[in-house]
């Protein structure tokens, strides 16, 4: 169901296309409403299955999805989408979960909303990872040492091999590395990576950190680039130039 439909690229170009994947009607329809209303294209799914193939044909460049459709559980409706996109996702809960937030958002989600929730506020979620997109889509590969990390390909390589990251694992090191040489708090971490506020979350930058840490090769007790800033954070650094 197209609400607003664009020709050609340079319309596809300037207005976001938005698909809200929501089985309740009148959460859908009113905020394919609204979001018209504020110049998006949207379209819109109301089971998992018809989610993920509109997804994949009509390319949006965010989707909106509910984790309680009749049809899949949410976190596999993602997983199965971050196996054919990496489009942002917000994902839609009911359920003030935190520690099922952070699964997801692990998962390859780039934000959430707990309902219910107005129109206004998806908007600005939906500006936010459309700004994030955007700033990766133009930030070049940064090279530090033998590692090279390419926002805009989401890939990583180490002394010439392709390492295999998680979403999240991904995020982290971009993060990180876009910021090589300074300090990053954990709390930074959390906000900027994870989105969520800083609280009973924490213990998942530790967890990921380390298997950051495995995947490029070294450990807390012997870091080459990741190196722990007791009670302060974490530091991304060039091996050839720490000494
Ligand atoms: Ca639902």
């Amino acid at each position: 169901m197209r609400q607003a439909c664009g020709t050609g690229t340079s319309y596809r170009a300037h207005v976001p296309q938005v698909l809200i994947v929501e089985d309740d009607p009148q959460i859908r329809t009113s905020l394919v409403r609204a979001l018209s209303e504020q110049g998006h294209a949207v379209s819109s799914a109301h089971t998992a299955m018809t989610g993920l193939r509109q997804a994949v044909e009509e390319r949006p460049h965010v989707v909106v999805l509910d984790l309680g459709l009749p049809d899949l559980d949410g976190r596999e409706v993602l997983r199965m989408l971050r196996a054919v996109s990496r489009v942002p996702v917000i994902i839609a809960t009911a359920r003030d979960d935190e520690q099922e937030i952070v699964r997801l958002l692990d998962a390859g989600a780039d934000d959430y909303l707990i309902k219910p929730f107005g129109a206004a506020q998806l908007e600005a979620r939906i500006r936010a990872v459309l700004r994030r997109a955007t700033e990766r889509e133009a930030t070049p590969v940064i090279t530090i040492g033998e590692l090279s990390v390419s926002p805009r390909a989401r890939e990583a390589v180490l002394g010439g091999v392709m390492l295999d990251l998680s979403p999240k694992e991904f995020d982290l090191l971009y993060h990180l590395a876009a910021r090589h040489g300074e300090v990053v708090t954990k709390r930074d971490l959390l906000t900027e990576v994870w989105r969520v506020p800083y609280g009973g979350a924490d213990k998942t930058v530790d967890v990921h950190l380390s298997w950051l840490r495995r995947k490029l090769g070294e450990t807390a007790q012997r870091p080459r680039y990741l190196h722990t800033v007791r009670g302060v954070g974490v530091k991304l650094v060039d091996p050839g130039e720490s000494g």
